[in-house]
């Protein structure tokens, strides 16, 4: 298998894997009760604590474990919204994940106003604009620090500066961020940061919530006391460990993100020069250095998909079936990318675990699948879109 899909998941690195095991074998004790079994996995919790705060230098007690980084955003979101209930609008953007989109979504429809801030062409905010969209009534503004279509990188900092000096809580969905980019809280300002682990190289089902100290927080679960109070629910005490032993690895490995931005220019620029008429979505500097997100004119991104899966690639389009018809990517469409093109671009996204050999074998099969998909595709005008 090639896999380059790792803005979707990521394998869990054997590191990871090794300091979980002994979570189920041994020590499978609650962290909540009162014996002696316990103890190990309270110590074990606290110190993959310790190790998330690290990777985005924050204090352990600032961390929250949720059950997956959607949960981190939508409990962000929930809490700046309990906090003053005569303040009902939240401003995100119209590229956030569907884990913002929907709940924005969700909102609209049940009495709050949202503000889902455009883009430009090259995917970026225009902070001017935000700014000017701040209103007294605004209860959260919610921005992500990188895209995981395209990989642009938002200003957080500045945003950050924005949504403090006009007293405004600030939530940035971290998630593609993570370990490819420096994460700072006491840098960039913000009040509550998500975190997903199998973003990472560690377990699906596991994800922190950042909340700065001091910042109003309010359950999204109820139930038992877990995370001094924060979130209820028995803890996922392997995927917690495997979490911390991940956001260690990220931590200390700060080579690895040049290696990758290497290894995808040159996978990149092989696609651009090799093969005519595609192009890349997404402004080119400020950008995770692992993503690439290429169209591929003429061509149907889900037959390209097809064709690259039977090779054995692995590699994503944004675009979503919904009932049988294919919507093109939402975040290309506000970038005001055409639907037809936005239908026939793909993502390619790099990670730890991706090689010369997997580059190589990429650039060596899709000039020939691009050519021949391009013979055979319809007349444009007979492509069925559905915006
Ligand atoms: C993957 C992802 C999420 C969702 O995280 P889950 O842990 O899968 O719920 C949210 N935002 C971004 C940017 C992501 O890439």
């Amino acid at each position: 298998m090639y896999y380059l899909d790792n803005n979707g998941t990521t394998q869990v690195a054997p590191e990871v894997l090794e300091a979980m095991l002994p979570f189920y074998t041994q020590h499978w004790g609650n962290p909540s009760s009162a014996h002696r079994s316990c103890r190990p996995v309270k110590e074990a919790l606290h110190q993959a604590r310790v190790s998330i705060a690290s990777l985005i230098n924050a204090q352990p007690e600032e961390i929250v474990f949720t059950g997956c980084g959607t949960e981190s955003n939508n409990t962000a979101i929930h809490s700046a919204l309990c906090r003053d209930a005569g303040k009902k609008h939240l401003i995100t953007t119209a590229v956030e994940h569907s884990a913002n989109l929907k709940y924005g979504q969700f909102l609209q429809s049940h009495g709050y106003d949202v503000t889902f801030l455009p883009v430009e062409e090259d995917g970026s905010i225009d902070i001017c604009m935000l700014q000017d969209l701040i209103r007294p009534d605004t209860a959260m503004v919610s921005i992500m620090w990188a895209n995981n279509e395209t990989g642009v990188l938002f200003p957080i900092e500045e945003v950050a500066a924005i949504c403090r000096s006009k007293e405004v809580a600030f939530h940035t969905d971290a998630i593609q961020a993570a370990g490819k980019v420096t994460l700072d809280v006491q840098s960039a300002e913000v009040d509550y940061l998500s975190l997903s682990a199998h973003k990472i190289y560690a377990p699906k089902g596991i994800g922190a919530l950042y909340v700065k100290k001091g910042t109003p927080y309010s359950s999204y679960l109820f139930g038992g006391g877990q995370e001094s109070g924060r979130r209820a629910g028995t803890e996922n005490v392997a995927g917690i460990v495997g979490f911390g032993r991940a956001a260690q690895m990220a931590f200390e490995d700060t080579a690895r993100s040049q290696q990758t931005e290497t290894l995808r220019n040159r996978m990149e620029n092989g696609i651009l020069s090799n093969i005519p008429q595609t192009s890349r979505n997404g402004c080119k500097s400020q950008r995770l250095p692992n993503t690439s997100n290429i169209a591929f004119d003429g061509v149907e991104g889900e037959a390209l998909l097809l064709r690259l899966d039977r090779l054995g690639i692995c590699a994503s389009s944004g675009s979503a079936c919904t009932t049988g018809s294919l919507k093109p990517s939402h975040v290309l469409l506000a970038m005001g990318v055409p639907a037809r093109r936005a239908l026939s671009s793909l993502r390619f996204s790099l990670g730890h675990y991706s090689s010369e050999e997997d580059v190589d074998y990429l650039l060596k099969h899709l000039p020939e699948i691009v050519s021949e998909l391009r013979g055979q595709s319809p007349k444009p005008q007979s492509l069925e879109v559905v915006t």
